[in-house]
């Protein structure tokens, strides 16, 4: 019996505990996997920690950056020196700055379609984005429906489609026109969430992200229980809630859920969730997002001036950047890759094709690794997808109300149900502790 049982040991249900101990409540966490982080998953490449899901952070991702410099976990700044590469339309060219290399026409026609999306996004207010009086028009359509009636070029739809699936894990005809605007205004537009430096891929951490997770796990001890994958959530009628997983039971006089909605239809509520939740969880489906990992000598592409960073037409590889801890090395190469190809090719298959992306774009000498390591998140056991939710049209308009609506004393955390910087570790850092306020003032009225 504790105070609030959380569900999820990922930043926002590791954040939440730690809140609510810091209240002075009894707390337990039940992680259905064998590991804490969730989404944050690092390993271990020729002897360098790398970062299967999450690792970057920015300015004015506030609450993650609070809770790392909390618990002695260090950033460092993302590498950037020299050119960029864009491999576009067969060619490849080098850049500065975050604009790729373009005709000018191509570039114009981004500003064009970048300054319309910023307008319509003034439009939308984050926390109740159905309440916009163009709500139910931007529902209606999928981001890539946005683009074809603006008459955005070739290009442009190419690189807002880059930006689809680097940020949710999808195609732009998968995502609503209004999740996609309030998602980017959550993290402060399109040049805070892209940018490196001061933007969201601003700084790394060298030891990974993960360690944040760890080092909250440690903190709660034995609270924490690990390969407990929650089955049910029962009400009894002394109105505490039973949580059932297949190695026993805990009771709370709360519950914090804290993990992606579409995972929530895997829980059997008793009484059943109110069927507005239930068909939130039918309707906020996960992304796929995979990324791959070559270890080499040193940092070779320093030496011919080029940052690391890259930008590619043609997949699997479709984002890079240098995650090397030093000149000195080993020269790590992180490569997002396309899930819809990449995920269903053996593993012998996705380092070739991975291997490939990144000597088209870095040379010969990127297909001779010493070590390689991907992960696919869309084809894990257990809790698959990511980075995050990829919200269809019709999603926000017709379900988005519930969203973190409590029911009962069940509360509901994880980065999809934050305002700031949802999707990312600093909205679910946000989101843990919204919902631990929320718990709290539950367990204040009730005693
Ligand atoms: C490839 C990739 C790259 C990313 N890059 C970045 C980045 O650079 N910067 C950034 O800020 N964010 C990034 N993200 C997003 C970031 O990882 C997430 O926003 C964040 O980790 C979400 O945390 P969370 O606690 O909300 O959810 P999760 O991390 O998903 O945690 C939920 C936890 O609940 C568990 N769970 C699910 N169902 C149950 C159940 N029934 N019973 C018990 N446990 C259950 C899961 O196993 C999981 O551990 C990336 C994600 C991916 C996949």
């Amino acid at each position: 019996m504790a105070d609030v049982v959380v569900v999820g040991a990922g930043f926002a249900g590791l954040s939440a505990a730690r809140e609510l101990t810091r209240l002075g409540h009894d707390v337990v966490v039940l992680e259905g996997r064998d590991r804490v982080g969730g989404r944050s998953y690092t390993a271990d490449l020729a002897g360098v920690p790398v970062d299967l899901g999450a690792t970057f952070v920015g300015p004015t991702q506030d609450a993650v950056l609070a809770l790392a410099a909390e618990l002695g976990c260090e950033s460092v700044p993302t590498y950037g020196r020299g050119k960029n590469l864009i491999r576009w339309r067969g060619r490849v060219r080098s850049y500065r700055s975050t604009i790729p290399r373009l005709s000018i026409i191509e570039l114009l026609d981004v500003s064009r379609i970048q300054w319309r999306f910023d307008r319509i996004s003034k439009k939308v207010p984050v926390a109740e984005p159905w309440a916009s009086p163009i709500a139910a028009d931007l529902d209606a359509i999928s981001l890539d429906d946005w683009l074809r009636s603006v008459h955005a070029g070739a290009s442009t739809r190419d690189l807002m489609a880059i930006m689809a699936r680097v940020t949710w894990g999808c195609e732009p005809r998968a995502v609503s026109l209004l999740h996609a605007v309030r998602y980017v205004k959550a993290a402060g537009g399109l040049g805070r969430m892209l940018d490196v430096e001061g933007g969201a891929q601003q700084d790394r951490f060298p030891a990974g992200t993960q360690q944040i997770a760890v080092r909250m796990a440690d903190e709660l001890g034995d609270r924490v229980v690990l390969g407990a994958p929650v089955q049910r959530i029962e009400r009894r009628p002394d109105s505490t809630l039973t949580v059932a997983t297949a190695g026993g039971e805990f009771s709370g006089r709360a519950v914090v859920v804290a993990i992606p909605p579409a995972h929530r239809a895997g829980i059997e509520f008793e009484p059943a969730l109110p069927p507005e939740h239930r068909e939130l969880a039918r309707h906020w489906p996960q992304g796929r997002l995979s990324k791959a990992y070559a270890a080499y000598q040193t940092p070779f592409w320093r030496d011919h001036g080029h940052s690391g960073e890259a930008l590619s037409d043609e997949g699997p590889v479709f984002i890079t950047f240098d995650v090397s801890p030093g000149p000195a090395g080993p020269g790590i190469l992180l490569g997002f890759t396309d899930a819809n190809v990449f995920d269903s090719l053996p593993g012998e298959k996705r380092r070739e094709v991975a291997l490939a992306g990144f000597a088209a774009l870095f040379g010969d000498a990127a297909a001779h690794p010493l070590d390689y390591l991907d992960h696919c998140w869309g084809t894990e056991q257990f809790a698959p997808g990511g980075p995050t939710a990829a919200v269809p049209p019709g999603s926000w308009t017709r379900h988005g109300r519930w969203l973190r609506a409590p029911v009962d004393a069940i509360f509901w955390a994880g980065t999809e149900t934050a305002d700031e910087w949802t999707g990312f570790l600093d909205g679910a850092v946000r989101s843990g502790m919204r919902a631990a306020a929320e718990a709290h003032q539950e367990l204040i009225r009730r005693s």
